[in-house]
């Protein structure tokens, strides 16, 4: 076995990537991970869900602290903030899971390859070390190593906006927008979406005034009109500004901030906003450039990204592609399934993603949890459905919680009762969701769920009443 040669070369150590190569070395295929930034973990660990998050949950106890305790009897007398601190828990965060990984392949035998890959032609890769050394190429210098399968998992990077440039500083997108060095007075994102919502709230939560400028009428544009509506309300409660239906056609550096200018979407006379710090949160698109897909001729769809079978094989044989890079949400958890299954066929075994059951999560608070068909979807589609709803203020542990604002939906099939979609907007929503998943994982009927014995007092209780309200007979309500 030469230490040039692998089964399986990895070009990505996002969620996709590294799942991959730590699940084809269990099945005993000798594989390296190529990887340029540095760490492991992809744009996940490092920038992404676990940045997010820990500023997500830091934020929240900051803001408890001041406003959420009051009712529970817990007085707070000063609450002050420590952003350094609150930083320094998000570094050691991420550093701590990102190390973890490098300890998984040792662990696996997978090979770490430190820098940048291309791909020579079917079957050869190089990598290029980007100053860092490394097992692999030498410093600065490429290196070749053969490979009788190729994956690329090279993910997915911000989308700029024509005529704004990020600077990271007073412009920034969600990198730049974990690691501002103090709160800001005035933050304006653009877009509405996953990272609009959730790093808007960090920044809210903080002490920043937020307003949310969205292209479209609504935010959460992919997600139940209802819970999307129903997350506006609440957020706007809290104090979120959002500017719907309008566009930003420009952002000018001043000299104390920024000043943008913003337009009806439709059209129509401009106005100018000024404030501190601007975030860019209109959309991710594939990493497909440097790699030579040209060269080794790898076929891309028209929205960029790599084009894959069912076997998430391209066009040309011996070469994969999984996760942020091919056509799909942009998640973490639907990376690492494709990961694990395109492992499973490379090795020779089978496998597949089911795509109907895929959990998306907005963790805002409350979070915001969907899976399967949205009524939109339903009604576009023709479906005959029910639908069965129950609110978090007739469950007794929300009262408990003091966690009333939201509620469970679930769509079920008319016919046969199928679960087709639920929709979760609540304080734990993200972990209640995965309960429904697992329904409809097993094409579990809304009558399978209300007969499922759930415990008391808990917040679950309430997907058991949405699912007894399907058939119209919740009993709290
Ligand atoms: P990535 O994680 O993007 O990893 C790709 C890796 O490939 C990168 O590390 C990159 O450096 C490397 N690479 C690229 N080109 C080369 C090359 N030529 N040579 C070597 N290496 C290369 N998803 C969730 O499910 N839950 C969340 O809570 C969540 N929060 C998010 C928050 C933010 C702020 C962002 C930006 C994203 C979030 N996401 C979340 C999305 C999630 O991060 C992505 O869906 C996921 O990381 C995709 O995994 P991937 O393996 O396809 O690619
Ligand atoms: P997004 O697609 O979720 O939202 C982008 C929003 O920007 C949309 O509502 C869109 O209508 C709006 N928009 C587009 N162009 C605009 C313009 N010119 N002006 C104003 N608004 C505009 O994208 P995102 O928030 O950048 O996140 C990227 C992806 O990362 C997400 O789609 C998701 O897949 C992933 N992500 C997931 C999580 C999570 O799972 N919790 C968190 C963050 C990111």
């Amino acid at each position: 076995m030469s230490d040039k040669s692998f089964d399986l070369i990895v070009i990505g150590a996002g969620p996709g990537g590294y799942v991959a190569a730590i699940r084809a070395a269990q099945l005993g295929l000798n594989v390296a991970c190529v990887e340029k930034r540095g760490s492991l973990g992809g744009t996940c660990l490092n920038v992404g869900c676990i940045p997010s998050k820990a500023l997500l949950h830091s934020s929240e106890l900051y803001d408890k602290a001041r406003h959420g305790l009051g009712d529970h009897g817990v007085k707070v007398e000063k609450t002050t903030l420590d952003l350094d601190a609150m930083m320094a828990q998000k570094t050691k965060v991420v550093g701590d899971l990102t190390e973890g990984i490098e300890f998984l392949f040792k662990k696996n035998r997978v090979t770490y390859l430190r820098g940048a890959a291309g791909i020579a032609k079917a079957g050869e890769v190089t990598v290029t070390a980007e100053g860092a050394g490394g097992d692999g190429a030498g410093k600065g210098g490429t290196e070749t190593y053969k490979a009788a399968n190729i994956l690329i998992a090279t993910g997915s990077e911000t989308v700029a906006l024509p005529g704004i440039e990020v600077d990271e500083q007073a412009i920034v997108s969600s990198t730049g927008a974990l690691s501002l060095a103090e709160v800001p007075g005035h933050l304006v994102v653009i877009g509405g979406g996953y990272i609009g919502l959730e790093l808007g709230s960090v920044w809210a939560r903080l002490g920043s005034k937020v307003t949310v400028v969205e292209f479209l009428d609504t935010i959460l544009a992919t997600m139940d009109g209802e819970l999307a509506r129903h997350m506006g309300r609440i957020l706007a409660k809290q104090g979120m500004e959002f500017r719907l239906s309008t566009k930003v056609t420009a952002a000018n550096r001043t000299a104390d901030g920024v000043s943008l200018a913003l337009e009806p979407a439709e059209g129509g006379a401009a106005e100018t906003l000024a404030c501190d710090i601007v975030l860019v949160a209109v959309g991710r698109r594939p990493v497909t450039e440097g790699l030579g897909l040209e060269e080794a001729g790898v076929a891309l769809d028209n929205a960029g990204r790599v084009t894959v079978d069912s076997r998430y094989l391209t066009n040309v044989d011996g070469i994969y592609a999984i996760g942020d890079v091919i056509a799909g949400p942009m998640l973490a958890h639907k990376a690492e399934d494709e990961g694990v299954v395109v492992a499973e066929i490379i090795a020779g075994q089978s496998g597949h993603v089911n795509y109907a059951a895929i959990p998306g999560v907005v963790y805002t608070w409350p979070e915001a949890a969907s899976v399967g068909k949205t009524e939109e979807e339903l009604k576009a589609d023709g479906v005959d459905y029910k639908i069965g709803k129950f609110p978090f203020t007739a469950n007794s542990r929300g009262r408990v919680n003091a966690e009333t604002d939201g509620f469970v939906k679930i769509l079920a099939d008319a016919g046969d009762d199928r679960i087709l979609g639920a929709h979760i907007i609540g304080a734990h929503a993200g972990n209640m969701i995965a309960e429904l998943v697992l329904a409809m994982e097993f094409g579990a009927s809304a009558e399978d769920v209300a007969r499922t014995t759930h415990a008391h007092p808990t917040v679950s209780e309430a997907v058991k009443e949405a699912a007894l309200a399907v058939a119209g007979r919740p009993i709290h309500i």
